[in-house]
This record gives C-alpha cells, sequence and structure tokens, in this order.
C-alpha cells in the first residue's frame, strides 16, 4: 500500500485511496499530510500544557490551524510546499516546547518529558519524510486500534481540520478566541494518547462541534464586520462582454483585495463556486466590476475554466489538476496549492491582473439571467414576522434545508431531484456548493416569501442555526420540534465539523448522504443512530414521504 486516505466522501471504492487519491492527491502528496498532522500533534503535546499554565504564542496557534487546513481535500496537492510546512512545523514545535518548558519555570512545576511526536525529527530529504509519514500511516492504527477507535480518532481530526478552515477565514479577518486554540491543542493531545475509549472519542467530536459553534460565530462576526450584513441581491450568471478575472474558493478577504487592486483596470470580477456568496455583501458588491458569478460547483472546473476567457484565482480551497489550456493562467493563493502553479503569498495580485489582460475576455454580452443571494440570519430576521405568519395560516408547511458539500458522484443527483419534488407549500434553505444541483431553477414564491432562501457558504451553516433557533423560540418549542427538516450532502472535512455541530445542539434525524463516512465504523454507526436518528438518504419520493407524513 503506498497510502492510505479515507477522510472525504469520494475514497476509492468507499473504503480508502491506497494507490492514489481520487482527488489527484499522489501517495507522496498524502503522506506528506499524514506527517503534518502528526507534527501537529508533537506541537499540540506541548501547546496544550502551556495553555493549561495560561501561556500561548500566536505564532504557534496560526501555525496549527494552518497545517490543519492545509491538510483538508483539495487544498494543497504540492509535495515542496508541504516539505517546507513540515520544517516549519519542527521550529514551531521546538517554541511550542520553550514556551511550556517557560510556563512551568514560571508556576515552579517540572516540565515533562514528552515522547511521541513531540519528539519527531524532520528527515534531511523528502523521501525521508515520504518513509516517516509511511511509518505513522492510519493505517498501522487501523490494525492496532481497531475500526472503532481509530475510525473515531479520524473523526476528531477531521473534525478538527474542518474547525481549523474556519477558525483561519476568521482570523485572517482579525477574530480570535484563545478559547478556539486551546481546544484544539487538547483535541490533538488527546490523539497522542495510547488507549482512548469509544466514550471518550465521541464525548471529544462533539465537544468539537461545540467549539465550531464558537468558531462560526467569529466568522459569522468577521465577515458582517468586514463587509456588513448580506442583504438579497439579484446576481447576474451571464457573463458580460469584457477581460475578465474568475475567483474561486471561500476567502473573502482576497476577493476584496483583488476588487482594489482591478478598481478602474478594465477587468471584470466573476465569482466562481463558493465565492457566490460574497455578492450579498454590501462590503463586496459595492465594487461595480464585481459582475457576476460564472460556472457551478468546484468538481466541473475543469470544463468551466477552460471556456473562461480570462485569469483564475484560486483561493482556499477546492482546486482539481488544473488542465494544461488554463494552467497558465491559474494562480494559486492562501493555502491552496497545486505543483507548477503561479502560487501569490502576499496578496499582489498583478500577476493575475496582467494574465486577465493579456486574455482574450468575453467578446459579448450573454442574454441576462440572475438568481438571488444573501438570505443570511439578519435578512431572514428582517422578515421573520412574515415567515412565522406563513407558517401558522399553514401556507408554509415545511422547511427543508438541503445543501452541503458537492461532488462529482452520480448518486448526487438525489438532491437536484428532492429540492425539485419538494410540494409548492414548502421553502428550502440552502447552503454551500451543494446549492449548485437546483439554485438556477425557479422555485416562486409564498406570499412574496420566496422559496428558495441561499443562506451563503458553508461556514454560513451558523445562520441557518440561527435562523432554527429564532423559529423555535417563535413557536415556543425545540428546534427537533420544528417542521423542519435537514437533507445533507457531505463531501469533505469542513461538512464533517458542521455536523458535529448539529449533532452536539442536539439536531436529530438528519439524512446524510450520498454515502456514509468510510471512516466511521458500523458500531460508531449505530451509536449515533441510537442518540440521533441520523440516516443515510433513499430516494427523494421515499425520503419526502416519511418527512411529510
Ligand atoms: S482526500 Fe479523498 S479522494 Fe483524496 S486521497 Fe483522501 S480519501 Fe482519497
Ligand atoms: S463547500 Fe466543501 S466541497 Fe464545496 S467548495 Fe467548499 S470546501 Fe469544497
Amino acid at each position: 500500500m503506498d497510502m492510505f486516505c479515507f477522510q472525504c466522501e469520494q475514497t476509492a471504492r468507499g473504503t480508502g485511496c491506497t494507490v492514489q487519491g481520487v482527488c489527484g492527491k499522489s501517495a507522496q502528496t498524502a503522506t506528506l499530510q499524514d506527517l503534518l498532522i502528526h507534527a501537529v500533534k508533537g506541537i499540540s503535546m506541548y501547546a496544550h500544557r502551556a495553555a493549561q499554565l495560561g501561556d500561548r504564542d500566536r505564532q504557534i496557534d496560526v501555525f496549527v490551524i494552518e497545517a490543519l487546513f492545509s491538510t483538508i481535500t483539495n487544498v494543497n496537492f504540492d509535495p515542496e510546499r508541504l516539505h517546507t510546512l513540515l520544517l516549519r512545523a519542527a521550529e514551531v514545535r521546538d517554541l511550542a516546547r520553550a514556551l511550556y518548558e517557560d510556563s512551568c519555570a514560571k508556576a515552579g512545576e517540572s516540565a515533562e518529558q514528552l515522547d511521541g511526536p513531540a519528539a519527531w525529527q524532520p528527515a534531511d530529504d523528502l523521501a525521508g519524510l515520504v518513509q516517516q509519514g509511511r511509518d505513522i500511516t492510519i493505517a498501522h492504527r487501523l490494525d492496532s486500534l481497531g475500526p472503532d477507535i481509530a475510525g473515531l480518532q479520524e473523526l476528531l481530526t477531521y473534525g478538527l481540520k474542518g474547525l481549523a478552515s474556519y477558525a483561519d477565514h476568521a482570523q485572517i479577518l482579525g477574530q480570535e478566541d484563545p478559547a478556539v486554540y486551546a481546544f484544539v491543542y487538547e483535541a490533538l493531545d488527546f490523539l497522542t494518547r495510547p488507549d482512548p475509549t469509544v466514550d471518550e472519542l465521541v464525548s471529544l467530536s462533539l465537544r468539537c462541534g461545540q467549539v465550531n459553534l464558537t468558531v462560526m460565530g467569529l466568522l459569522d462576526t468577521a465577515n458582517t464586520t468586514a463587509y456588513g450584513h448580506p442583504t438579497p441581491t439579484p446576481v447576474r450568471v451571464s457573463p458580460v462582454k469584457g477581460k475578465a478575472i474568475l475567483v474561486s474558493g471561500h476567502d473573502l478577504k482576497d476577493l476584496e483585495e483583488l476588487l482594489k487592486q482591478t478598481d478602474g483596470k478594465g477587468v471584470n470580477v466573476y465569482t466562481h463556486g463558493e465565492m457566490l456568496p460574497a455578492h450579498g455583501y454590501p462590503g463586496l458588491n459595492k465594487h461595480k466590476h464585481l459582475v457576476g458569478n460564472y460556472g457551478g460547483a468546484w468538481q466541473d472546473q475543469r470544463k468551466e475554466f477552460a471556456d473562461f476567457p480570462g485569469s483564475i484565482l484560486m483561493t482556499t480551497n477546492c482546486i482539481q489538476k488544473p488542465q494544461d489550456g488554463y494552467k497558465a493562467h491559474i494562480f494559486t493563493c492562501g493555502l491552496v496549492a497545486w505543483p507548477g502553479v503561479t502560487h501569490i503569498s502576499d496578496r499582489d495580485f498583478s500577476p493575475v491582473i496582467r494574465a486577465a489582460l493579456d486574455a482574450e475576455g468575453f467578446t459579448e454580452d450573454s442574454p441576462e439571467q440572475t438568481i438571488t443571494v444573501g438570505f443570511g440570519h439578519n435578512a431572514v430576521m428582517s422578515v421573520a414576522d412574515k415567515v412565522i405568519a406563513a407558517v401558522k395560516s399553514r401556507k408554509i408547511r415545511h422547511f427543508f434545508l438541503i445543501g452541503g458539500c458537492d461532488g462529482a458522484k452520480p448518486g448526487r443527483n438525489y438532491y437536484t431531484d428532492f429540492a425539485q419534488q419538494v410540494p409548492d407549500d414548502c421553502v428550502i434553505l440552502t447552503l454551500a456548493c451543494g446549492k449548485y444541483r437546483f439554485n438556477k431553477l425557479d422555485f416562486g414564491s409564498i406570499d412574496g416569501i420566496p422559496r428558495l432562501l441561499d443562506i451563503g457558504q458553508c461556514n454560513d451553516a451558523f445562520s441557518a442555526i440561527q435562523i432554527a433557533v429564532a423559529l423555535a423560540k417563535a413557536f415556543e418549542c425545540e428546534v427537533n420540534d420544528l417542521p423542519l427538516s435537514m437533507v445533507l450532502s457531505w463531501y469533505e472535512q469542513k461538512s464533517v465539523v458542521i455536523l458535529l455541530t448539529l449533532l452536539h445542539l442536539g439536531i436529530k434525524n438528519i439524512r446524510l448522504g450520498p454515502s456514509l463516512p468510510a471512516f466511521v465504523s458500523p458500531a460508531v454507526l449505530n451509536v449515533l443512530v441510537d442518540k440521533f436518528n441520523i440516516m443515510p438518504i433513499s430516494t427523494p419520493a421515499e425520503d419526502l414521504k416519511a418527512i411529510l407524513a
């Protein structure tokens, strides 16, 4: 076996990628990512102990979050950049050890001598690092600890990766909470223990969901403080004549900087994928050259980017192997990386702008077509009275939250079919890239309330939770008693942590698809079914019948 990875939904044969990632990740890259997780566990062993003594160092905090985020599916495919990260990890580990030893000295305690990941020393070259990665691969833990414990360790690890992605976006916009970092260290330190129990790991995973709610709240504050609250905004989804840059991913700060740098340069900017919700923010849509949205979800990018007549900027994340035809005019920034693709590390987007000016651009306007985005919690709350009245008068029978991460599997047509079969007296809330399965369809409205409400990116699950809690308060019931059903698609580790957040909140009866995670063993699945009645999707007709019965 050259590698072992089963962290995402498209894992080979539904069990694990062992030769090369279905995502395009090489065995070398996968193994270096495993080693990076090992290294951040070592950092965390010290940082956790220092945090317990009241000390932290922001350099360590930010590095651990970025390292975790770098190992999420479709973020960093570049062995050279991972090599650099690993060397930096050893330096940061030394900083964490010094911090801990200082904390002990101040507290008059003697420092523990730590081994395992805390004592890791990077090999001299890339081949040596890959061998070190092979020595600690997940496959060994599956053999030694069994699928229940090793699978739960991975559930927690993937939850932490997802949490880290949101924490990273929030800290970029100035929102941090030391308690979040302290939890990450505690959890990663716990993952170095040789004999964890199922109960301990389930409980820590639900705490990961709890802390992620804090993180999504931080990110909501970060986004709305920087760019204002999203408001319902029509977005053009057909191109206009002119030079063009396409921006994909989730980083609003990168988009903002690009918009500033392209101001007056005669280049139009289009959003792609999870950047679509940017159009709802007043601080971003005030830029008139943010002209529209192009394409669909990430998994269609190889065809859509090949047809785009300008340059492309991938902010973190969800990049696929670029085709030769557009490799010269696609750029990465933030934590996303692909070997041979120009990376912009300082938000100086001049190369992206030059490439756009050199390209042909769109030669004519396409017929105008729009969709509406921007139904964040603030916008929905502002019409709460109308929504509540419509429910009380039975004009709205049920709410469906349909969304999550999207992927390439044919079974994902379920979500399109489900949305189309939702009866006319029901409202659909949606978020994340799963919405591209149906967001250009016309669902009409009920008493002026659109039947399709696009809440935003995957992290805007925070908004969905706020809306659900407000409805429960208005109807004086629990969220589980609302006429609300969640039909979620999952793909990578961000959806894992959002699921943990929903489970932490005690949300029951979630339908999950298109398949269940390979890292959740049958015994652990039974625990989740018993506690939360989580269930796999079946067919849209059967699921709708059961929900609306
Ligand atoms: S991230 Fe997904 S597709 Fe990529 S190697 Fe891991 S399991 Fe396979
Ligand atoms: S929601 Fe998930 S799958 Fe979709 S673009 Fe974002 S990270 Fe990728």
